[in-house]
């Protein structure tokens, strides 16, 4: 038996305790870097909407009220920065909420079918405005049952189809179509817009992130959006694709895990 040498043991003990030592503080500093481009974008964000309001409401105390004309457009232009702000900050709030993992799910059975119409409807208008045709696939699906979060599944659908109107084109046709297989449904949105150019592709679930940014303001976008729905995703399990063809439209999919109809409805669980 060859006795081990106990210099070359130490050795070896503290070369692997300096290098976990070396990774941990690499991370550190990724984070700190983090934080602060962090704080640079949130600060930048905040500060885009308030001039905005700040501009709008100085000139109109300045004089521009006199005009009643312009003392609409400019209130009008002024309430609708104030409007953005207040979206953007409870986007901040749930994003924050999800990235800490203090964001409470309540699983439970949901009928993605069911939500989808209820979204329809209180996107209907939006719709209208821009003559798009908001339609589910198939036509012969009656129930889908899942097991999820029906506020923040909610969120993610509706931020799907309410993206599809914004970003798609007029007089054009969004498809939520729900698909299954053994233990899963699968959703996806489809639009038939002007899609988005592969280099954007894989960075659009970043936060603040926008293809368009003028497009987005003017949308109400706060670019945190997609964001917030990966991360809900990633909270059931699941992950969200996209993929995306220049002219011909883009289509954003994920999977959500099914509840096996038995005499004690089983819950399966996601992947
Ligand atoms: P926003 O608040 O700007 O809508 P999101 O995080 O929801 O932020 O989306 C990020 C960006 O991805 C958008 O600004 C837009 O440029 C692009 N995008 C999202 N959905 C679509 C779509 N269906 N078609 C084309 N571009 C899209």
């Amino acid at each position: 038996l060859r006795s081990v040498n106990p210099i070359k043991k130490l050795n070896s003990e503290i070369s692997v305790y300096v290098t976990k030592k070396q990774n941990e503080i690499e991370e550190l500093k990724k984070m700190e870097q983090f934080r602060r481009e962090f704080l640079a974008d949130v600060s930048h964000e905040l500060k885009t909407p308030i001039f905005a309001a700040q501009g709008f409401i100085h000139t109109l105390i300045d004089g521009a009220k006199e005009d009643p004309k312009t003392l609409d457009r400019f209130l009008n232009r002024a309430a609708k920065s104030i409007d953005g702000l207040d979206a953007l900050v409870r986007d901040l709030v749930t994003l924050s909420q999800v990235e800490k993992g203090d964001l409470k799910m309540h699983f439970e059975q949901i009928d993605l079918k069911h939500i989808t119409e209820e979204i329809f409807e209180q996107l209907e208008t939006k719709a209208e405005k821009r003559g798009v045709n908001l339609k589910i696939k198939p036509k012969t699906l009656e129930k889908a049952f899942v097991k999820a979060d029906k506020q923040r599944i909610t969120q993610v659908l509706t931020n799907l189809v309410e993206n599809a109107i914004k970003y798609g084109k007029d007089q054009g046709k969004i498809i939520v179509e729900i698909e299954e297989d053994k233990k899963h449904f699968h959703i996806s949105v489809e639009d038939d817009g002007p899609g988005i150019p592969p280099e954007h592709l894989s960075r659009i679930f970043e936060r603040f992130y926008r293809v368009d940014k003028s497009r987005s303001r003017d949308t109400g976008g706060t670019g945190l959006g997609l964001a917030i729905v990966k991360h809900i995703l990633n909270a059931h399990n699941s992950k969200i694709t996209v993929t995306s063809k220049i002219d011909k439209g883009t289509t954003f999919k994920f999977k959500l895990a099914k509840i096996i109809e038995s005499s004690d409805e089983k819950l399966v669980d996601g992947e």
